[in-house]
């Protein structure tokens, strides 16, 4: 059991998902005293919360999985090829219980201040709980996508039925046969739930301000052979994941978009259209993501797709996006979604033409009519990349604010470390590999990276490491620089750091959110920093700065705080 009468520790990570899960396992083995402290009231992060109808990955469940021990691998039976919440969650809690990971976690203790202590090269946390803890370093497992953003509407507390947004999707079964239900948001959530909850409502109003391109998800089961066959090629489809752009199975048609022939682009899209996951996006030619006039044509073959699966083609044109074209924003996977709007107690209410004016106490009122509900679910994501971030108080030297240094957007050293923050680990930070690509595969390279760093750090005794800021300043012109190319630098996304539901995120202000170099690229820098002793970041001991080269090294395991 963890001791929390306890008030020190070497290191706090602050988050128990797929981040702090393997962050803790590395930190055990090496026997450093650490805890995880989580918000939640168990593990999981993303997996524990968002238990609505419909939430599973949209990544291959056998490329989403931790790869780095290969008894896990071995003994863990993916039952679908993408698998959804419940199963999502009994793996996680497997992974803790099989490495003991439990005894190292504390839950409900919600982090809302840390404060750098420049005198002692310590971190000060508060806890809401009232408790503070004290860490020489700090892990940010607070997760890219673990702040949820109710809409902003008016009388949201009058409404006497029932209603939460999906990240809150209440833990007992929530009844819904017969009843009226209204979703608001089609993202990659509204998509989900919409398509799951649709035939066992009553009736279904879905309120839809902005389409999403989406494309069929092609999930199916994984049998006993199947897995056995998948474990004899995890190496390999490690390997290829560690050397595509996303981190993906997908590797992209190398062939150029105009080097083939117009029957040739379609006969590709009709095979990718039927293959599993993000094939559809990521297996498909470059020119999709930089050149309009392809993307243009790409995006029309998935109109007329659309077009081909609603029957009332007024409706089918609502639900083609016009705004941005297809793979310039993270693309939603349904099944049988757009079905969904053939279906008589189904309705689409657009309200960018006829926009809620508030909640009521029976429903929602538009500008055109009222509404009865018996549910509203919001559908409306996340304040997304440094919401979490946000959300606590933190202050580095001087007692900066990293809330206000990151008002215009999150500056970092290779999305892992900030300048004026020492000690402040960021395994899957905003402008780090994870967040545009399959995200474990990002977290654990991250997770490795921040903990070699801290080993290196444990085994020439410093106290302190801090990035300069021309090396912070460097690798933020070149995660800008990797926009200019990119069509997503306009879309309303959160890779562009949009957010109607956040006062100041509203469109208009690019907020550059995301490595887009790819995965290779992304790992061969940081390894380099590394293999360069850490270039581009500040050690000191105690308060003494001290010369990279200047300290003797001997065997780490003395020197690791335990
Ligand atoms: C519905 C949904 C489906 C997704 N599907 C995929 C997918 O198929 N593939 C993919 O690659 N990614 C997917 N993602 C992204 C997903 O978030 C990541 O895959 C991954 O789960 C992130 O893990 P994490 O540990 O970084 O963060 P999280 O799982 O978000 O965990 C962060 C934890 O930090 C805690 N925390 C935050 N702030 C505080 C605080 N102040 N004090 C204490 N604790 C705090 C939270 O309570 C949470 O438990 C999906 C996301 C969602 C929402």
């Amino acid at each position: 059991m963890i001791d929390n009468t306890k008030s020190h520790y070497e290191v706090i990570v602050i988050g128990a998902g797929v981040a702090g899960i393997y962050q803790i396992k590395l930190l055990a083995d090496l026997g450093v005293d650490a805890t995880v402290l989580d918000a939640a009231g168990d593990l999981g992060g993303t997996w524990y919360r968002n238990r609505y109808p419909g939430a599973r990955f949209d990544s291959e469940s056998y490329t989403y999985g931790y790869s780095f021990s290969k008894e896990l691998l071995n003994e863990w039976h993916w039952k679908e090829r993408f698998s959804s919440q419940p199963e999502n969650l009994r793996y996680l809690n497997t992974v803790a219980d099989k490495f003991d990971l439990r005894k190292y976690m504390q839950f409900n203790c919600k982090v809302e201040a840390a404060h750098f202590d420049e005198a002692n090269d310590l971190w000060h946390l508060k806890i809401a709980d009232g408790r503070e803890l004290t860490s020489r370093f700090v892990v940010m497992a607070v997760g890219l996508l673990s702040i949820p953003t109710p809409p902003r509407l008016k009388g949201m507390e009058k409404f006497k039925g029932h209603s939460f947004h999906t990240f809150y999707w209440p833990q007992e079964p929530v009844e819904m046969a017969g009843k009226k239900v209204a979703v608001i948001g089609t993202g990659a959530t509204g998509i989900q739930v919409i398509a799951e909850i649709a035939d066992k409502v009553g009736d279904l109003t879905v309120f839809q301000r902005r389409p999403n391109w989406s494309a069929p998800l092609n999930n199916g089961p994984i049998s006993d052979a199947d897995m056995a066959d998948i474990r004899s090629r995890y190496d390999e489809i490690f390997a290829t994941c560690a050397r595509t752009p996303g981190g993906f199975e997908h590797e992209p048609d190398r062939r150029g978009f105009y080097e083939v022939t117009r029957e040739e682009r379609v006969a590709l899209w009709d095979r990718l259209y039927d293959s599993p996951g993000f094939a559809i996006w990521l297996r498909n030619f470059r020119e999709i993501f930089t050149d309009e006039k392809a993307n243009a044509e790409f995006s029309e073959y998935i109109a007329d797709r659309i077009r081909r699966r609603v029957k009332d083609q007024a409706v089918a044109e609502k639900l083609i996006p016009r705004d941005h074209g297809f793979g310039v924003q993270r693309v939603p996977m349904e099944t049988r979604y757009f079905e969904v709007y053939n279906r008589d107690n189904v309705h689409l209410v657009d309200i960018s033409e006829t926009p809620i004016v508030e909640v009521t106490e029976t429903g929602l009122r538009t500008t055109e009519r009222d509404y009865d509900f018996d549910i509203i679910v919001y559908a409306t994501g996340f304040d997304a990349i440094t919401g979490a971030f946000d959300r606590i108080d933190i202050q580095g030297v001087g007692g900066a604010k990293l809330r206000d240094n990151w008002n215009d957007g999150p500056s970092t050293f290779l999305g892992m470390l900030v300048h004026g923050f020492p000690n402040f680990l960021m395994p899957s930070g905003p402008q780090s590999g994870s967040a545009s690509t399959n995200y474990p595969r990002g977290i654990e390279t991250g997770v490795n990276w921040c903990t070699k760093l801290l080993e290196y750090m444990w085994e020439h005794g410093y106290t302190r490491a801090e990035p300069r800021l021309e090396a912070q300043q460097q690798w933020a012109d070149h995660v800008k620089q990797m926009y200019s190319a990119m069509l997503m630098r306009k879309a309303k996304s959160w890779f562009t750091g949009y957010n109607s539901n956040v006062p100041g995120h509203e469109h208009g202000k690019i907020r550059y959110f995301v490595y887009n170099g790819g995965t290779p690229k992304y790992v061969g820098q940081i390894n380099e920093v590394a293999a360069n002793r850490y270039e581009g970041i500040v050690f000191t001991s105690g308060s003494t700065p001290v010369h990279r080269q200047d300290r003797e090294t001997s065997s780490i395991a003395e020197k690791i705080p335990r």
